[in-house]
């Protein structure tokens, strides 16, 4: 039987991690988990129901309330919040200022946590988020953990914004990827951080065919470790 293992894909917001995780899945034939489109859809419900997020029932009566689920439509992933197609409004810029409050949650970690634990239980796949490798999937036969210089990142995120038709000036994105990192790397409920055994992909200087090329390898070399290992 041809070994399936779980990739976990980390790391700073707008650093590709988005782009390596679906060229990967896209390769390897696994599924395909977006992570922080869960997030960003709790936070979607919660503006649209003007909930008051310090509000601990408030939010714990909402995840009740709260079904996520992807469908691949035209080959694109994408995000649906109670059967609606939320993936273009979850990628705007009033969503990206919210998101990392409202991920900070830990009763929305919970929830979002036991979902894509469900998700990924019968291996073969690859999830792109900030906790996976530390949080989610431990265990995770390969680890990766993204990065790039700011100004990359920030040119990467006004040109897919910009893409989509949505004009946003440099300071401004620059600014909401280091409000957003800093967030996520020091709130108190599974900040993001390296895993130990994570492999860190500095991508400033690589193309996206590149990267692909080098994390394929890495992955042909792990699932040939994990099948020569002992029981
Ligand atoms: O990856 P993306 O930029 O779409 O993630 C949006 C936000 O969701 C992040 O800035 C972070 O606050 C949150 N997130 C998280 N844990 C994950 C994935 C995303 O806290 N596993």
């Amino acid at each position: 039987m041809e070994t399936k293992i779980v990739i976990a894909v980390d790391g700073y917001a707008s650093c590709g991690k988005s782009t390596l995780a679906k060229a990967l899945a896209a390769a390897l034939n696994y599924i395909y988990i977006d992570t922080g489109a869960m997030y960003r859809a709790v936070t979607l419900y919660c503006i649209e129901n003007e909930l008051d997020i310090d509000d601990k029932e408030a939010i714990d009566a909402a995840l009740q309330q709260i079904k996520i689920h992807f469908e691949k439509i035209h080959q694109k992933n994408t995000t649906f919040l109670n059967d609606r197609n939320v993936e273009e409004e979850i990628r705007k810029m009033y969503i990206n200022e919210r998101v990392s409050e409202v991920a900070a949650i830990s009763a929305v970690r919970r929830a979002m946590v036991e979902q894509q634990r469900k998700m990924g239980k019968q291996k073969g796949v690859v999830l792109d988020g900030r906790d996976i490798g530390t949080v989610v999937f431990p265990g995770a036969e390969l680890k990766l953990f993204m990065t790039a210089a700011i100004n990359v990142r920030t040119q990467r995120r006004v040109d897919e914004l910009g893409a989509k038709g949505l004009v946003v000036s440099d300071e401004e994105v620059r600014e909401n990827l280091i409000h957003r990192d800093h967030i996520d790397s020091t709130r108190a409920d599974s900040p993001l951080k390296l895993a130990d055994d994570a492999i860190v992909i500095d991508n400033s200087n690589i193309n996206p065919n590149e990267q692909l090329a080098m994390c394929l390898a890495l992955t042909t070399q792990r699932i040939s470790t994990f099948m020569n290992k002992p029981e």
